[in-house]
């Protein structure tokens, strides 16, 4: 509630904290113990995000495609092989106080691995949970010498979207090959190589 990057402060548990997840409010102790400074909850208030969580609570109106646009993610290789994944999110509109979604769940939302690949998620949280959805594209890889590209496809445009899980993935293998894969309309999303070849769509067909 009071964290102004998460992310940072994840990277800090990951760095100097025996653990691997803090929630709540010892996260928050802990953040502050590093020398994170707090912000007000109310920094995290956007018109947009307000005007959208109004219409969500309308039961009239349709939520779930606004609430598809709040996640960032990103993955990435870098010069010495690593392997790297990260999602930020503010969680699906309307949700109930104390929900978790996938973002912060290891192999749900988020994976990396050295040896398999990484994984970034948007979408309908409770699916991805459900379908361990990152560790199960990255598994594929690893034990069935699928593709990067096979596996990614045949969790997210297969058995996710057979359960009614909406949403999509980036996504890295250890050569650099690239998933950015979705059952939704559209997702956001970008990629960038190491000849600074940049690539942006947003629908299905670019
Ligand atoms: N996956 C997120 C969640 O379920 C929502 C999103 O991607 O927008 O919390």
């Amino acid at each position: 509630r009071h964290v102004k990057s998460p992310i940072g402060l994840a990277r800090l548990v990951m760095d100097v904290s025996p653990h691997v997840m803090l929630s709540g409010q010892g996260a928050e102790e802990f953040a502050l113990e590093q020398g994170l400074e707090p912000v007000a909850n109310r920094y995290f208030v956007t018109e947009r995000r307000q005007r959208e969580l109004a219409a969500a609570l309308d039961a009239s109106a349709g939520s779930f495609r606004e609430s598809l646009m709040g996640t960032v993610g990103a993955v990435a290789l870098d010069a010495a092989g690593d392997l790297a994944a990260a999602t930020s999110t503010g969680g699906m509109t309307a949700k109930r106080w104390g929900r978790v979604g996938d973002s912060p769940v290891i192999g749900a939302g988020t994976y990396a691995a050295n040896d398999c690949c990484a994984v970034s998620a948007t979408g309908h949280g409770e699916y991805f949970i459900r379908a361990a959805v990152a560790r199960d594209i990255c598994a594929r890889v690893q034990y069935t010498g699928a593709s990067l590209a096979e596996a990614a496809d045949a969790v997210v445009k297969g058995q996710l979207a057979e359960m009614g899980g909406e949403g999509g993935i980036i996504a890295i293998d250890p050569a650099g090959n690239l998933s950015l894969t979705f059952n939704t309309a559209g997702m956001y999303r970008a990629s960038i190589d190491t000849r600074g070849r940049v690539y942006v769509a947003i629908f299905g067909d670019e």
